[in-house]
């Protein structure tokens, strides 16, 4: 079967997990609900199957059959071009509604804001209520629904309830708990689940030839990449169109084992180079990547230290692992990923807060472990 023909081709990483499942017979059955909840952890491919929903709703070659949309069509590539994929939908009908989109005042600019708001929603109310400009149906993904304020979420609840005809709702969370319990009841709740790796990596395979793109040639570098995936193929869509997310892992581990062999004053330079003094959102987000990165490489040393080789995740540097390890004790290993992930919620939660990032890493970085002398 040919990518295009084969429902992991066609349906996307969740064709056969319960929810696509669930969506596919929706589809057989033409009962599409027309306010559609898709849940799930952040990386997982929310959007992604959102935008496969909206093909297959206006996709010129299909049927609304559980087939799936053909993704060659124009309309098909229009929603999604594999040569562009960063774009948005460019159709008149799909749009996809985030923080700092449109609203239905001319002198707001939401550009820097983090929330969809009442004027968003207002203006979003009044496009519903048009007929389809090119289609036979609008398609509009509310990405993410946790975004949208008390107020908005309020004034959407009655277009969610009773949507005009030939209008698809699809609202996308990575935090379903943060929707109000009346969102949450007027929709229909796909949750997608992280896959298991062998699901991850079939689907892998035959995107990776539909996108173009090249995968790491060898069995060892290719199962790193899986097990940093941790089953998100949202994630490995993400990272393998910035280039090879082996690579940057790659670096960010040789920046960990330098800064753990670092003075007090190279380590203090390092947070500086890496916080600043004005923390923009784009560099508290590099520090969460960070600290990820030193999480999975200080989980690995302590699973070395407890013999559990079998759950390193950076396979590729195992020889690297075995030898680091041993300059630790195995609670020294423990308390400072503990501090790690201290630090990594602390920073989480502080960001609304006016927390002092540079201060809260300044702190790890003190308190990394110093390495035994090997002699
Ligand atoms: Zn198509
Ligand atoms: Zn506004």
């Amino acid at each position: 079967m040919s990518a295009t023909t084969s429902p992991l081709g066609r349906w996307g990483p969740h064709s056969s997990s319960l929810a696509g499942r669930t969506l596919i017979a929706m589809f057989e059955a033409q009962r599409l609900p027309h306010a559609l909840l898709i849940a799930g952890p952040v990386g997982v491919g929310k959007r992604d199957l959102a935008i496969r929903i909206a093909q297959a709703l206006l996709c010129e070659s299909s049927d609304l059959t559980s087939a799936g949309p053909c993704q060659e069509c124009r309309t098909c590539r229009r929603l999604h071009d594999p040569t562009q994929p960063g774009l948005d939908p460019q159709h008149s009908d799909v749009e996809v509604v985030t923080p700092g989109s449109l609203c239905a005042e001319s002198d707001h600019d939401h550009r820097n804001t983090r929330t969809i708001g009442i004027c968003v929603v207002r203006r979003i109310e009044h496009t519903a209520t048009l007929a389809p400009f090119e289609a036979d149906r609008r398609i509009m993904i509310i990405n993410p629904a946790d975004a949208l304020t008390h107020e908005a979420a309020d004034a959407f609840l009655k277009t969610l309830e009773e949507p005009p005809d030939r209008v698809h709702f699809i609202l996308l969370t990575a935090q379903e708990a943060q929707l109000s319990e009346t969102i949450r009841s007027r929709c229909r709740t796909l949750t997608l689940s992280p896959l298991p790796a062998a699901q991850l990596d079939d689907w892998l395979d035959q995107w990776a030839a539909q996108e173009g793109l090249s995968l790491p040639d060898t069995p060892q570098h290719r199962a790193e990449l899986g097990r940093l995936a941790r089953g998100r193929p949202g994630w490995l869509q993400t990272s393998l169109r910035d280039g090879d997310p082996g690579t940057l892992r790659a670096t960010q581990i040789d920046d960990a084992v330098r800064i753990a062999n670092a003075s007090r004053s190279e380590r203090l330079e390092w947070s500086e180079q890496i916080v600043g003094r004005a923390t923009s959102p784009q560099t508290i987000g590099n520090l969460e990547l960070i600290l990820d990165a030193w999480t999975d490489w200080w989980r690995d040393l302590w699973l070395c230290h407890t013999d559990q080789q079998d759950a390193l995740i950076h396979v590729s540097q195992r020889a690297r692992i075995e030898q680091i390890a041993a300059l630790y004790d195995q609670q020294e290993l423990s308390q400072f990923l503990e501090k790690i992930q201290g630090t990594r919620a602390l920073i989480q939660r502080g960001v609304t807060h006016g927390l002092n990032a540079r201060l809260a890493l300044d702190v790890l970085l003190l308190n990394i472990p110093t390495p035994r002398k090997t002699s």
